[in-house]
């Protein structure tokens, strides 16, 4: 069996960690909190069951999740086929990881990050052979969406950035290649600029969030609205992505308006807090905003 470590467990890591598990690899899946691994593990096992009972995934529940052992160091980097790093949106915080991984990891393991804003090529710049270290950006919830950016760094090889072409597709994923490596890569530069507008929206008092995303999804075909994506991601995560993109000089795709950061000072992390732009039961199930919840009493006293 090939081995995958996923260094972080969050929203993130722990989607990653799944689907690697269902592709068949073994999973070390490392996060330096205990409660996060055992959260991790018992969400991944609830997923695979759900994904197992409507015929989606063949293999029995129980033999995935054995796949995946739960790590709270970076030792395993030297048995390991594949690393991906999906730890806080921090670049300090990724440097340390990365020239730890490059020490540990043989010289044929390929480095991967999921960050979603840091230039791969900066990421390298910790480590001694950044002709293994590639951007992997997998979107979230991991088991559910299946594109991934695959991003070349200005030292990647060629040979490395196939190879993350190729886990992708084995993943069942499909890829997309980003031969630039501009902070944001492509994707999320394009929902940011669309997040940061209806922010800035809503914060003036235009509209409400359940308009845009209604309007989103029915103006523009989009599947989820832009607050219905950001309460999913988290909003502690969207802020730390906001923090990154000013840092690298991408002040204009993130709103000034302090509405996201706000939020996350009040607890209102999103759907990991049951109270984002929207509210949820503890299973996460989105209950009627207060403008729904005024329709329906005007229904019902019809
Ligand atoms: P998260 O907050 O859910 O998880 C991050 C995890 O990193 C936490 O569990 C934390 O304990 C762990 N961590 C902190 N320090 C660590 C260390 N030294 N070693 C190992 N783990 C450590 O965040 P997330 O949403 O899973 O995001 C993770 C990464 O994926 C970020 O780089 C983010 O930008 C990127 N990303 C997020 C989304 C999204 O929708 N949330 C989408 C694409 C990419």
């Amino acid at each position: 069996m090939e081995y995958i470590l996923v260094v972080g467990a969050g929203f993130m890591g722990s989607g990653i960690a799944q689907v690697c598990a269902q592709a068949g690899y073994g999973v070390h899946l490392m996060d330096i909190k205990r409660k996060v691994l055992n959260k991790a593990l018992k969400e991944i096992r609830w997923s695979v069951e759900k994904l197992y009972a409507k015929g989606i995934v063949k293999e029995s529940p129980q033999t995935i999740v054995d796949r995946i052992i739960p790590k709270q160091d970076l030792k395993s980097a030297k048995d390991v086929h594949w690393v991906i790093e999906a730890a806080l949106e921090i670049e300090d915080l990724k440097h340390k990881i990365f020239t730890e991984l490059d020490r540990q990891a043989p010289l044929t393991t390929p480095l991967a990050s999921n960050t979603s804003s840091i230039p791969i090529t900066q990421i390298a710049t910790a480590t001694q052979h950044p002709e293994r270290v590639l951007g992997l950006h997998f979107f979230g919830p991991v088991p559910l969406m299946n594109l991934v950016e695959v991003i070349k760094g200005k030292k990647t090889s060629l040979e490395v950035f196939e190879k993350g072409v190729a886990l992708v597709r084995f993943l069942g994923k499909t890829p997309v290649r980003v031969h630039r490596d501009i902070p944001c890569f492509v994707m999320n530069r394009i929902f940011t600029a669309a997040l940061r507008e209806a922010v800035d929206l809503v914060s003036q008092g235009a509209v409400s969030p359940e308009d845009v995303d209604v309007g989103m999804r029915l103006g523009y075909g989009w599947n989820a609205g832009p607050f219905e994506i950001a309460d999913n991601a988290g909003l502690d995560t969207c802020a730390l992505i906001g923090q990154s993109m000013k840092a690298l000089g991408e002040e204009s795709l993130v709103s000034s308006s302090g509405l996201i950061e706000q939020m996350v000072k009040e607890g209102r992390l999103g759907r990991k807090t049951g109270k984002g732009f929207y509210r949820y039961t503890p299973e996460g199930k989105r209950l009627p905003s207060e403008s729904e919840n005024k329709q329906i009493d005007k229904e019902v006293n019809k």
